[in-house]
Parts: structure tokens; C-alpha cells; sequence
């Protein structure tokens, strides 16, 4: 299993053919690749313009569907915050979401003791 986690360079036609379960086409690896090249949480909305500079021609319909299947087989975590736009975080390890409201920028807060709710 490839490490989605700790690898920046990883480009979308490294990804194996199915993540946990689900197939991944092309425009999913698009969508992942954008979400794992900049954790910084970005909107659907950031996903789908990043992802026009490699795939010109994928729709916000397209990549709305890629997100609620790579949200559903658990290999990005969909984060919502108060009044904004779902955000999405490919950090799946036991994390909370910082926002500095000067920057707007969301930062992962991790915390040393395990909480299981
Ligand atoms: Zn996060």
C-alpha cells in the first residue's frame, strides 16, 4: 500500500488502480492528486480549478462526484466548518481543524492523547 499520506510528489498516475475499494479513474486521481499536493484544505470549489490545469475539461459536477466517492471509501475526510463551504483534508489520522481568521488558512491541530468518543 502506497503511503497517501506522508507523499508530496505523488503524481495521479502512480496511484494504484483501486484505493480501499474504489476504482480510480482518471478524473479521482485528479481530484486526490490536487487534495494531497497542497493540504490546505481546499473547497470543491479550489479542487475543480486546480484540477482544470491538468484535465481542462473536467466539469464541478465531475469533480462533486470524484469528492463523494473518495469521502465515502475514506481516503479524504470531508471538514465542516461554520457558514463555509465544505473543505477537504487528506490527513486521516485523529486531527481537529484551526482556522486563523487573518489568513482564512485551516491548519491541522493534533493532539497527543486519544480521545475516542
Ligand atoms: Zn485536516
Amino acid at each position: 500500500m502506497i503511503s497517501l499520506t506522508n507523499n508530496k510528489d505523488l503524481k495521479p498516475e502512480d496511484f494504484p488502480s483501486d484505493i480501499k475499494g474504489l476504482r480510480m479513474t482518471k478524473q479521482r486521481r485528479e481530484v486526490l492528486a490536487v487534495i494531497l499536493r497542497d493540504r490546505d484544505h481546499p473547497t470543491a470549489n479550489d479542487v475543480f480549478l486546480r484540477a482544470q490545469d491538468r484535465m481542462p475539461t473536467i466539469s464541478l459536477a465531475t469533480v462533486y462526484n470524484c469528492l463523494e466517492a473518495l469521502v465515502n471509501h475514506t481516503i479524504v475526510r470531508q471538514v465542516n466548518l461554520d457558514r463555509e463551504s465544505s473543505r477537504y483534508c487528506p490527513n486521516l489520522n485523529d486531527h481537529c481543524h484551526f482556522q486563523d481568521e487573518a489568513s482564512g488558512k485551516i491548519h491541522d491541530v493534533v493532539f497527543k492523547e486519544t480521545n475516542q468518543k
